[in-house]
């Protein structure tokens, strides 16, 4: 068969996997394939990509994909329906749950590889017509504590600084990061920095990791004592003289407390090492350059959030931020290193429970605000369940309609096996979805809806330092796939609030949005686009990558924020947190190690794109968990032998690895294998369902599990 004569023009778009929000250039190849490179004049990459974005155009292609709606009549299987049928039984589930119910028996579970415009409109929905707040997302499982600790001291879900400030700084501090498998293309952002300028990179984790094999400094505290070191750090500065008194006399609240508190926690590097398990000298190496290097910038991610108190340990971070006035300069600042492609995007909406629209809240002013913007008849006015309650929920059957977007959360979230025993219990179970099949869509949905996958999505995303880039599309809508806000607004239709959801393209969604950010905002809150909110289509279709704050008075970003405080509380002082003292996480009885869980480097989450390249999968072929070897002589497991893992919630079996840069007691495995491909099913349904007080963050990082040896099949 003859080719075509000539290949559609080059796309410029955005790579669909972590929160550095990569710009790739596509050059499609008109036949569904495409070759594609790092967009050269990208901010976010110059160009670079890692090995999964370098990886995109082998993973195009039909061969998994829904092309068509599925319904299932009764208890029988699913089966093709059309649009009108399938939306029809959705319109008419919610509305009979909600009659039956009220609001609050209905819930969407939304995600962080959702575009811009599909998040707005699924929140709008939710909250402003259907009148439930239940709208979470699976980026609670990911960046929810530095959303909370972002708003405890700033006042607003804010990063302060920007990827230029990695190349500027001369201390780069990573805790809780494997930047160099998870964030690669800002990890080589800084080894390019130590290159140019010597910059030191110091990691600060449990795990000997692959960033930790290439830091000047690594200090491997045990689980869960990052508040203890950090409170040591801020001890240090104050008896350093290294405070910046009117930073803090001028732009701050609550230090002279957080001091106390600190110094009652961690006097000194002696004790802070002792609390830490750490050798006292290195922890007072590292207080010293931490103290005499101004331009730092501290880096933290999972092994941070995914934690029973990760909100405080964020806190405890931006303590010493705040502490040296060290933010939004250059060079300087705490920074939140977010893990999907548009976590940020998916909280500037407010698809978090806890959030309502715009980085806005519950407030009765905030409530009465959206309802006039939007013209809301039947508003949301407190706060929703976020994912793990949301869950428990519809275990309980409180909840008794769920819509899940573009995640497969009977594995990902923890205690899986309770989730998917959960989703298979509810009265109307909707799934928009792009693979014909995946764990979720196995757990009995009664209506599956076709979406747009990366290539046809065409919209905005935004990354981890406030940068909003288009996603374009330069694929065509295969079969009967539809964009992700076009079912949500056909069902708002036939509930009848058709003329709010009226957009017949994702640029007037967009600046709906933008719109919204900017209403009655006057400087009062930190998200405002409203610069954006009179593109036309064709210059939404052009937009160049630009940060936020966007406001109307400039069409240009904002590449850093707070160098002069002017901070989103009432008063506009930053606020010191005081860590509560808790002890680290323990084994339990008959469970004595701790379990750890997180990524690979060339796999993204259930691995439904990345592993469709054979190149991705063989860097690691199979699900593994990782002991120290003397862990695993002391409890007969033999390296490349199988264990059965085993905690309170559920059990697993996998291969051993006997890894010596695993401490002692504890075990790590990769979260992206499913019931699908992982013969005795995922890691997720051993994971605990613990939580941050504040932030509803599960501790992914900690589960108390035992290991015992199977024998071979
Ligand atoms: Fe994609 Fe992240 Fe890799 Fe960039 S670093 S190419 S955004 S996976």
């Amino acid at each position: 068969m003859n080719g075509p004569l000539t290949s559609p023009p080059s796309v410029n778009s955005t790579c669909p996997y972590c929160g550095v929000g990569c710009g790739v250039a596509v050059a499609p190849d008109g036949a569904g394939g495409a070759h594609v490179e790092g967009d050269k004049a990208h901010p976010a990459n110059l160009g670079r990509l890692c090995s999964k974005g370098a990886a995109l155009g082998e993973t195009l292609g039909l061969g998994t994909r829904l092309l068509h709606p599925l319904m299932r009549a009764g208890d029988g299987p699913l089966a093709r329906t059309d649009w009108d049928a399938a939306l029809d039984r959705v319109a008419s589930g919610l509305a009979a749950v909600i009659d039956r119910h009220g609001p609050g028996a209905v819930a969407f579970y939304l995600s962080g590889q959702l575009l811009t415009e599909d998040y707005y409109v699924a929140n709008k929905l939710a909250k402003g017509f259907l009148g439930t707040a239940h709208v979470d997302t699976n980026s609670r499982l990911c960046m929810a504590s530095s959303v909370a600790g972002h708003k405890r001291a700033f006042g607003s879900d804010t990063v302060p600084g920007c990827y230029e400030d990695l190349e500027a700084a001369d201390l780069i501090v990573l805790v809780g990061s494997n930047a160099a498998f998870c964030h690669p293309v800002l990890f080589r952002r800084m080894e390019a920095a130590r290159a140019k300028r010597g910059t030191r990179i110091v990691v600060i984790d449990p795990r000997g990791t692959e960033t930790a094999a290439e830091a000047d400094m690594v200090l491997p505290l045990a689980h869960g004592t990052d508040a203890i070191l950090f409170s040591g750090l801020l001890v240090h500065l104050a008896d350093a003289g290294r405070l910046d008194a009117a930073f803090l006399d001028r732009h701050t609240q609550g230090f002279p407390e957080a001091l106390a508190a600190a110094r009652a926690l961690a006097p000194n590097a002696t004790a802070t090492a002792r609390g830490c398990g750490l050798d006292a000298a290195d922890v007072a190496a590292f207080f010293r350059l931490f103290a005499a290097t101004e331009k730092a910038v501290t880096c933290y991610s999972q092994g941070v959030n995914q934690s029973a108190q990760g909100t405080d340990k964020v806190g405890a971070i931006l303590n010493c931020h705040l502490a040296t006035g060290r933010i939004g300069r250059e060079g300087m600042g705490p920074f939140s290193l977010t893990g999907q492609p548009n976590a940020m995007g998916g909280r500037e909406v407010g698809g978090l429970a806890n959030q309502l629209a715009a980085h806005m809240g519950f407030s009765p002013a905030e409530v009465d605000l959206v309802r006039r913007f939007w013209s809301a008849p039947r508003m949301a006015e407190r706060e929703g369940l976020k994912a793990v309650d949301m869950f428990a929920a519809i275990g309980r059957g409180e909840i008794r309609a769920l819509w899940v977007m573009g995640t497969n959360p009977a594995v990902s979230l923890p205690r899986a096996g309770a989730v998917r025993a959960a989703l298979e219990g509810l009265d109307l179970f909707v799934l928009s979805e792009n693979v014909a099949a995946n764990d979720t869509s196995a757990c009995r949905p009664h209506v599956v809806l076709p979406a747009a996958a990366w290539g046809e999505k065409d919209g905005t995303v935004t990354n981890s330092e406030r940068r909003i880039s288009r996603q374009r599309a330069f694929l065509p809508l295969p079969g009967e796939v539809r964009h992700g806000w076009w079912p949500l607004a056909e069902v708002a239709r036939r509930l009848g609030f058709g003329d709010a959801f009226a957009w017949t393209s994702p640029a007037a969604i967009f600046r709906e949005h933008a719109a919204l950010s900017g209403f009655e905002n006057g400087g009062t809150r930190d998200f405002d686009i409203s610069g954006l909110a009179t593109l036309s289509d064709a210059a939404y279709d052009a937009l160049k990558p630009v940060q936020w704050p966007v406001p109307a008075d400039t069409a240009a970003g904002t590449a850093r924020m707070f160098a002069d405080g002017g901070f989103f509380t009432g008063d506009r002082r930053a606020r010191f947190v005081v860590p509560a003292p808790v002890a680290p996480p323990q084994g339990a009885e008959g469970l004595p190690l701790l379990l750890n869980t997180g990524r690979l480097r060339d796999q993204w989450h259930t691995m439904t794109r990345t592993g469709l390249s054979p190149r991705l999968s063989s860097h690691e072929p199979a699900p593994f968990v990782a002991v120290h070897p003397d862990d695993a002589a002391r409890l007969g497991l033999a390296h490349g032998g199988l264990a059965r893992v085993t905690s309170a919630e559920g059990e697993t079996v996998l291969e051993v690895r006997a890894d010596p840069r695993q401490p002692a007691g504890t075990a790590f495995a990769p979260i992206h294998w499913s019931f699908a491909n992982a013969s005795h099913g995922p890691i997720g349904q051993v994971v605990q369902a613990r939580t941050d007080p504040f932030s509803g963050q599960p501790d992914s990082k900690a589960t108390p599990v035992s290991l015992a040896p199977v024998p071979a099949p």
